[in-house]
């Protein structure tokens, strides 16, 4: 949709000089893997660094464990069941959509997209509001299939490149890099081993992580959990300093942007039997997603450990802006010094899946299977509590048996997932009737189709 709308005001007199924005999203990039969310040392050490004089939200949740739902939430403050866009890959955003950069730009904001995977392209409309968007990818091709995805090397050179010539301030810049999403093939990474001893899996014949290696993720002569987590690891220690070097070009041109980094999804690495896969489920090492933000102007830095949503950052980077937020969007600005927003409270957050629902209250989880709820059938639930970690050696603690404490709180998490439920009940998703040519086969490589 296009706004029409002319740019807000921030107070009387002058206008207030707007900032630059920059989003970074980074597919698949499970929080506890980095090292400021508990992971091994040195690991996202410039991604972290972000956080050091902002703010690292402990808890964040993304609204869906799968690239293209979660990524329209966060660029439209929307449930996946109203806006639309759903696991299937022939869904697309809705064109009466009211997104973030259809927001800015009609507040005069220069918008650009520097995207590197295909599910989220322009055949999609998650192009609505941007002046730029760049999905220039490279053709590869894996095991005898062709397929386009970019970079962290190339989509960073694209963004500053576009930034070098001039943008016009204030702008808005969505990156959104690709590289820990399967299969981890790491440009430079050295050879990995799989250690003596460790549990072998087996190569599964679909895209199922379930109890072995998704068929997109094989990687020759490796079969253990420990070899591919080490994979993924690399992937993320090759990122991290593109990110840094895009970071600091920004910074370099003109008024440093402030900076919000987070990821659409996490990744299982053998949570309830599934290995390097996410969207299978809403489990929290699916949903839970690092979410750090870097004011334009450095801060003593801080951590917020209540839960929030990734329908929180469009209204965050509005608020930040001197905007209003659309009534459409559902999130809320984050609490932070640049928003002048504090923790109001408790709210429920969710996470939706084809199958599946989340509801995170407070520090409790609870998730359960849509079509039981619906029916009103015991089944399948899950639940916990959820912990800030208090040290950076703490593991990520969260659903097992369902404790008494839960089952205590169950009937009032039942009411609101059920009101979700009735919320959204009428939801069709848009579909197109067919994929563009070659889509297909580029899908398939990455996972998203068999
Ligand atoms: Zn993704």
């Amino acid at each position: 949709m296009t706004l029409a709308l002319g740019a807000a005001v921030a107070g009387c007199g002058e206008p207030a000089k707007r900032p630059n924005l920059l989003l970074i999203t980074v597919d698949t990039l499970r929080a506890d893997r980095l090292e400021c969310y508990g992971g091994p040392p040195g690991v996202g050490r410039a991604i972290c660094a972000l956080g050091e004089h902002g703010t690292r939200f402990q808890w964040a949740i993304s609204a869906a464990p799968y690239t293209a739902p979660s990524i329209a939430s966060i660029l439209t403050s929307q449930y996946p069941a109203t806006h639309g866009v759903t696991q299937s890959a022939i869904s697309y955003l809705r064109q009466n959509a009211i997104t973030l950069a259809e927001t800015l730009g009609a507040a005069g904001y220069t918008t650009a997209a520097f995207i590197s995977n295909p599910v989220i392209d322009r055949s999609r409309s998650f192009d609505q509001g941007f002046d730029v968007f760049d999905q220039r990818m490279r053709q590869r091709e894996r095991n005898r299939a062709r397929y386009v995805e970019r970079n962290a090397q190339a989509t960073a050179n694209s963004a500053l490149a576009w930034a070098q010539v001039g943008a016009r301030e204030p702008w808005f810049l969505w990156v959104h890099f690709q590289d820990p999403h399967g299969p981890y093939d790491a440009p430079g990474a050295a050879q990995t081993r799989d250690p003596p001893n460790a549990l072998r899996l087996k190569v599964n014949s679909t895209h199922s992580g379930d109890g072995g290696i998704p068929r997109y993720q094989v990687l020759p002569g490796i079969f253990t959990p420990p070899a591919y987590e080490a994979r993924y690891l690399d992937e993320i220690r090759y990122l991290d300093p593109h990110v840094e070097r895009l970071v600091q070009g920004l910074d370099a041109l003109g008024d440093p942007p402030a900076v919000l980094l987070t990821s659409d999804h996490g990744e299982a690495f053998g949570e309830d039997d599934f290995y390097f896969a996410h969207g299978h489920s809403v489990g929290l090492d699916q949903i839970r997603v690092p979410l750090l933000w870097r004011p334009s102007r450095p801060r003593e830095g801080n951590v917020v450990t209540h839960p929030v949503s990734l329908l929180d950052v469009a209204p965050t980077l509005l608020r930040v802006a001197g905007l209003e937020a659309p009534t459409e969007f559902r999130g809320r600005p984050l609490p932070l010094a640049e928003t002048g927003v504090a923790h109001d409270g408790e709210r429920p957050i969710f996470s939706e899946h084809d199958h599946r629902l989340a509801v995170i209250s407070g520090d409790t989880y609870y998730a359960r299977d849509r079509r039981t709820l619906e029916n009103d059938e015991r089944d399948s639930i899950s639940g916990g509590r959820i912990r800030p970690l208090p040290r950076r050696s703490a593991r990520l603690r969260e659903v097992g048996p369902l404790p008494d404490y839960v089952l205590e709180e169950v009937a009032v998490l039942e009411k609101t997932l059920a009101e979700y439920l009735d919320d959204t009940r009428f939801r069709q998703a848009a579909r197109r009737t067919d994929l563009p040519d070659g889509a297909r086969e580029a899908l398939s490589v990455l996972g998203y189709l068999e």
